[in-house]
């Protein structure tokens, strides 16, 4: 029976530096990174849906295109007329990337507006994916709204929360805190990097980020710590350390964490061990670092 994993969030237009003041466009997001890769490593039998709001313009138009042409069911993406895509441009500056963004008018904020929607895509879904940027993004009222879906279909089915903590897309530390305590209340598993936890919550060892979602509610909880020990805690089995391989030369680690969420989900979903869904994510990451972008090839390709 098909299965549908279903990453909800904001995909944006990227503007890459291709030299000569040059910019190549291209699409890339958190959730949009995650799901590209778990449409990669997920078996035939799912479906790997993104579910976000964009405009009825061209460029919004190219975005799908480029969703379905990795295989990304679309279905469930709502067009608004009065609003477009959100934007972002890298800029190379001696070697260091900076990013800019415009995401004021972005259709994305409005995707848990519509209730009716809402209800229909996550009633559709097997495992819903979302993270901190698409609570971030959100109304508090509609961020009740999806939290309260999400909690709904915790009964029966899966929800997987990578707390992505972006500090400057809340309005004050105060939001940001409530916001991921309501999502992490609504999320069977949680997905955090160790350094975006200590740096807002103060947490002195991985140990820490596991007790607060544990706190929480979470059944599963996997620490990432880039080429650190990564730290997992599973209601069924306690706590495991892995260490990741080094990586001989790293790139760009833009992704790392999104491509490794879906390669840890792509084993755990479909029956494998949790060490092989852990070695799995940190050899997708290992390959996504060792190149540059957010969407690279794998080997499997
Ligand atoms: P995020 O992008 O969410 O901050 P991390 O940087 O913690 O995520 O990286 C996620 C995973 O990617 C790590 O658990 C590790 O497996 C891999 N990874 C990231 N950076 C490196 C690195 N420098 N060397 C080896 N592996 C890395």
């Amino acid at each position: 029976m098909t299965q549908t994993f279903l990453s909800l969030g904001e995909c944006m237009v990227e503007l890459a530096p291709a030299g000569d003041g040059l910019f190549r466009m291209g699409f890339a997001g958190d959730t949009f990174n995650t799901a590209y890769y778990a449409r990669k490593l997920l078996p035939d039998d799912w479906r790997v849906a993104y579910g976000t709001c964009v405009g009825d313009d061209a460029v919004s138009d190219d975005m799908l295109a480029m969703m379905q042409g990795y295989g990304i069911d679309t279905g469930a993406i709502r067009r608004l007329h009065d609003r477009t895509v959100g934007l972002y441009t890298i800029q190379l500056k001696d070697g260091e990337r900076s990013f800019s963004y415009w995401r004021g008018q972005s259709a994305a904020k409005t995707l848990a507006d519509d209730p009716a929607w809402l209800a229909g895509v996550l009633a559709e879904a097997d495992v819903i994916f979302i993270s901190g940027i698409t609570l971030a993004i959100l109304s508090p009222d509609a961020r009740r709204r999806l939290c309260a879906g999400l909690q709904k279909a915790r009964e029966g089915r899966m929800t997987v929360f990578d707390t992505n903590l972006r500090p400057r897309l809340w309005r004050d530390e105060a939001e940001m805190r409530a916001g991921m305590t309501l999502g992490a209340r609504a999320s069977d598993v949680v997905l955090p990097s160790f350094d975006e936890e200590q740096s807002l919550y103060g947490d002195i060892t991985p140990e820490d980020t596991i007790a607060r979602y544990r706190e929480l509610g979470a059944k599963l909880v996997v620490v990432k710590n880039g080429p650190a020990a990564l730290h997992v805690w599973s209601a069924e089995t306690g706590e495991h350390v892995f260490h990741p391989e080094p990586v001989a030369q790293v790139v760009d680690t833009t992704a790392a964490g999104d491509s490794f969420d879906a390669g840890f989900l792509s084993v755990h979903l479909t029956g494998g061990s949790l060490e092989n869904a852990v070695r799995r994510g940190m050899t997708v990451a290992a390959r996504v670092v060792s190149q540059r972008g957010a969407l690279v090839e794998l080997e499997e390709d």
